[in-house]
């Protein structure tokens, strides 16, 4: 029998390769691969291994010959890859848990922060400095593990856990929107994901709604 080709394009409607990266850290980038939590609406773009390849790739967490070499190991290991998707979808919601509930003055729930710190321990091991111009720079080992991809992603959420900016971490204020960002705006007025996507939405909700009640008046 032939073997199959390993697959490259991610299943339809998916828009994992696309996705407007406004996060302003790759780990909040990650958390906006899905959107619309607890809604109708809610979307996950992290569908297959592959789509979770071209989102990394799209947000240069890898590069394009790291991808084309993990795509080729999860043909040969659909079910091991497949894990780590699913690994990624359980990491990617217990970081947006977390960062919520800091948002709201709380702690973490201490399952996520298990969840996060296995994901630490699991990357950690790989870890390696590599020089670079005169310094030295993050790096990983070779070992061809399909888990790879979700180091530089831990690697990202444990610099902001523990960074200055974490109180900036804020969620976008569109309805069913869910994405998170870092608010680097000079007095911390930013309030959407995406002006032209959230924020013009929800001026038009406030001007029909404006324009009803002036009727209404009439
Ligand atoms: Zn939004």
């Amino acid at each position: 029998m032939k073997t199959p080709e390993p697959s490259t394009t991610p299943q339809p409607g998916t828009r994992a390769a696309v996705l407007p990266l406004i996060g302003g850290a790759l780990c909040l980038n990650f958390t906006n691969t899905a959107h619309g939590r607890g809604t109708p609406d809610h979307t996950e773009n992290l569908v297959d291994y592959v789509a979770l390849i071209a989102w990394s790739k799209h947000a240069e967490a890898i590069a394009a010959v790291e991808a084309e070499r993990l795509l080729a190991g999860a043909a040969r290991h659909p079910r091991a890859a497949e894990a780590v998707r699913r690994r990624a979808v359980e990491f990617r919601e217990q970081l947006h848990r977390s960062f919520l509930a800091l948002r709201r003055g709380a702690q973490p729930d201490p399952r996520d922060l298990d969840g996060i710190n296995r994901e630490l321990v699991a990357a950690l091991p790989h870890a390696r400095l590599a020089p670079e111009a005169g310094a030295f720079t993050w790096s990983w080992d070779d070992e061809p593990a399909l888990d790879r991809v979700l180091w530089p992603i831990v690697r990202s959420a444990t610099q902001l856990l523990t960074a200055a900016e974490l109180p900036r971490v804020k969620q976008c204020q569109g309805r069913g929107c869910s994405w998170l960002f870092l608010d680097t705006s000079k007095n911390g007025s930013r309030r959407w994901c995406e002006m032209e996507v959230c924020g013009s939405r929800a001026k038009a909700r406030a001007y029909y709604a404006r324009r009803k009640a002036e009727a209404k008046e009439r």
